[in-house]
């Protein structure tokens, strides 16, 4: 297998992964051209509050979500590592085995707004490019306001509207997320009896 040169990471809780990651995940590997985009799965993310469904429900709803997208892959670095899930060691763990291939982490424009709020922001913007893509709400990836040293590109996309934690409340009101969200997810979650009160299970 000859080795990636250009590799994405797509960090997040996925809770659950819904359309709009695919949609990101699709335009960035195709405006890039990656080898290989992994989706890694914040398995604590140290930013924000716990997500609802357990890391292991949702690696394996990522795995779903990404089962036909072609080089993408879900990824269990943050939940082997344990402990904070910091991106900054994501990057560093993909630079030691990937010696000369080019990073790139995809950020929604609210995630880059945000990013010197994350550990050793300085480095992850040395370590990697950063894929911005549009948000709801956000700023406009086009108003990108690159720090010294930073490598950023905006990915040209239509803004995908989807937001987990609507989508959560859909499935907790027993509405139908049908059409926000992979039909095998779909399935998945509702065996698991995910996003309504079940939240550890076998
Ligand atoms: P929540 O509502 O739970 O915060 P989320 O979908 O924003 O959910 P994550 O699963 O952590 O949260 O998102 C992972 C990454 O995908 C983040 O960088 C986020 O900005 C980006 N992202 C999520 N949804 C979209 C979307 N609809 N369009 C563009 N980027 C998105």
């Amino acid at each position: 297998m000859t080795p990636a040169r250009r590799i994405g990471v797509f960090g997040g809780t996925f809770d659950p992964p819904h359309h709009g990651h695919t949609a990101v995940a699709r335009a960035v590997r195709e405006a890039l051209n990656l080898d290989r985009l992994e989706w890694v799965v914040s398995a604590t993310p140290p930013h924000r509050a716990a997500p609802i469904a357990d890391v292991f429900d949702r690696f394996a709803m990522v795995t779903l979500a990404t089962l036909d997208e072609p080089a993408m892959i879900p990824s269990a670095r943050e939940i082997r590592r344990g402990g904070s899930s910091f991106m900054i060691d994501t990057l560093r763990e993909l630079r030691a085995e990937a010696a000369g291939a080019e990073l790139f982490l995809i950020i929604g424009a609210d995630s880059y707004d945000d990013l010197d709020n994350w550990r050793e922001p300085a480095e992850i913007r040395a370590v990697a490019q950063l894929a911005v893509v549009p948000r709801l709400g956000a700023n406009g990836p086009q108003a990108l306001n690159p720090r010294p040293g930073e490598r950023a590109v905006a990915i040209e996309m239509p803004l995908a509207a989807h937001a987990a934690r609507a989508i959560r409340q859909e499935l907790e009101s027993g509405r139908d997320a049908d059409g926000l969200i992979h039909p095998a997810v779909l399935r998945y979650l509702r065996k698991r009896g995910l996003y309504h009160g079940e939240h550890n299970g076998p």
